[in-house]
């Protein structure tokens, strides 16, 4: 797997040459606005009192966590009944959100509040570095220490000790660093930095809630059709937020790379439709969520509000070939994957010892496509939002409910979630 990694690393550095598809830099971009507060949540030792650097993706970690629109995302995670799906076996939560009028849904953000504000009394940061945390970015498990709850604590959570989010020290390293490191970076290499912090502290914040929650860590499919390979409720969290998973392409050193999107799909049916696709991110739609305008949008309209990157790059892992297919629309980038796999031939000429890394290289293949082509992904985004967002016509809600389609108590905020 690192191997393959390795592989596209040099591809996409080829393809980017001097930055030409504003992949790690774009003098048009604006500067972050972000005055926000830092959600108490993160008001954990670990972070501003390791470095001051870390306010940017603290206020981004924020916002993720402030708007009602987004913690929707959090209701069938509070109320929703876990129930087997007779046909495939898989353990999946009803959702009770759909059907419900705005003042119900509102009952139900409500106690999600409670319940996250609950959680800044059970959960730990510590960050992580050694054997195993080579390609980690952050993971959750449970801690044995007594929790500080209050009074007007919620009691949506079953587990009563605390939960640990581990993170990896090379996160932190990039902040900590006052020579190379953050501090001396351009803006667009902290905007990416940032979001990724800022994006890991939610994903595992989805994890971490959850098994509070639960009281286990064995994840229920959020929905029935999420894919099957693992139910993931950190990726189904960056499904919801950017109807993709994103990455950095280079995890073997500290700092800023470039970003990838990759649908989330079953590995098998990701084969069955030509390969896993990997789309390159230029850093302007990054740089965007440090904008108030942005997040000005979503409480209008909730992540939806915001597209998704304009793909001019893209890499297929291809089933059908065994290697690297890159389809783009920018014809400069030829010449400049064409040297890299010209290089690997000739060394193979020269000596028989061939490393993965030539093989990729010598097997890649580049293919021009139109924009159009390149902006569709070969397999379907699991749905992002729940159905309220798509249908909820006043005059068929009370049908719809009587008939119990959800299969599941209407839910009870208020008393679920009060002490
Ligand atoms: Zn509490």
């Amino acid at each position: 797997m690192s191997k393959e990694i390795l592989g596209i690393n040099e591809l996409i550095a080829a393809a980017n040459k001097n930055d030409r598809l504003n992949l790690l830099d774009d003098s048009t971009v604006p500067s972050s606005n972000l005055d926000n507060a830092i959600h108490p949540i993160f008001h954990d030792a670990s972070f501003l009192e390791k470095s001051l650097h870390l306010r940017q993706a603290l206020q981004l970690a924020s916002l993720f966590l402030r708007q009602d629109k987004l913690l929707e995302f959090f209701i069938p995670l509070t109320y929703g009944r876990q129930q087997v799906d007779s046909a495939t076996g898989k353990s999946y939560l009803s959702n009770p959100v759909s059907w419900k009028s705005d003042a119900e849904i509102k009952l139900y953000i409500n106690g999600v509040r409670q319940a996250l504000h609950c959680l800044e009394h059970c959960l730990i940061f510590r960050w992580v570095s050694g054997e195993g945390t080579e390609r980690l970015w952050g993971r959750t498990r449970f801690f044995e220490r007594r929790p500080s709850h209050t009074s007007t604590c919620s009691n949506a959570f079953k587990y009563k000790n605390s939960v640990l989010i581990e993170l990896n020290n090379k996160l932190l390293h990039f902040y900590d660093d006052e020579e190379t490191g953050y501090r001396t970076r351009s803006k667009c290499d902290q905007f990416r930095h940032d979001f990724q912090v800022a994006t890991t502290l939610i994903h595992e914040i989805v994890h971490a809630f959850g098994a509070m929650r639960r009281g286990g860590l064995t994840e229920p499919f959020i929905r029935l059709d999420y894919p099957s390979d693992s139910a993931e409720w950190g990726y189904a969290w960056e499904n919801f937020m950017f109807g993709a998973i994103i990455n950095p392409q280079d995890r073997t050193t500290y700092g800023t790379h470039v970003q990838l999107r990759k649908t989330w799909a079953d590995i098998a049916l990701a084969k069955a439709n030509g390969g896993k696709e990997y789309s390159a991110i230029p850093v302007r739609w990054t740089a965007q969520w440090f904008r108030k305008e942005t997040w000005a949008k979503i409480e209008k309209t909730g992540p939806l509000a915001i597209p998704p990157p304009v793909t001019r790059l893209k890499f297929v892992s291809s089933t059908k070939y065994h290697r690297w297919v890159i389809m783009t629309d920018v014809p400069e980038t030829r010449d400049d994957i064409a040297q890299l796999h010209d290089a690997a031939v000739a060394a193979k000429l020269k000596s028989p010892h061939c490393t993965q890394r030539d093989l990729e290289l010598r097997r890649v293949v580049w293919t021009l496509v139109d924009s159009e082509f390149l902006q569709k992904s070969n397999v379907p985004i699991p749905k992002r939002v729940p159905e309220r967002f798509f249908v909820s016509p006043p005059g068929n809600s009370r049908s719809k409910r009587d008939r119990g389609e959800d299969g599941a108590e209407p839910g009870r905020p208020g008393k679920l979630l009060k002490t």
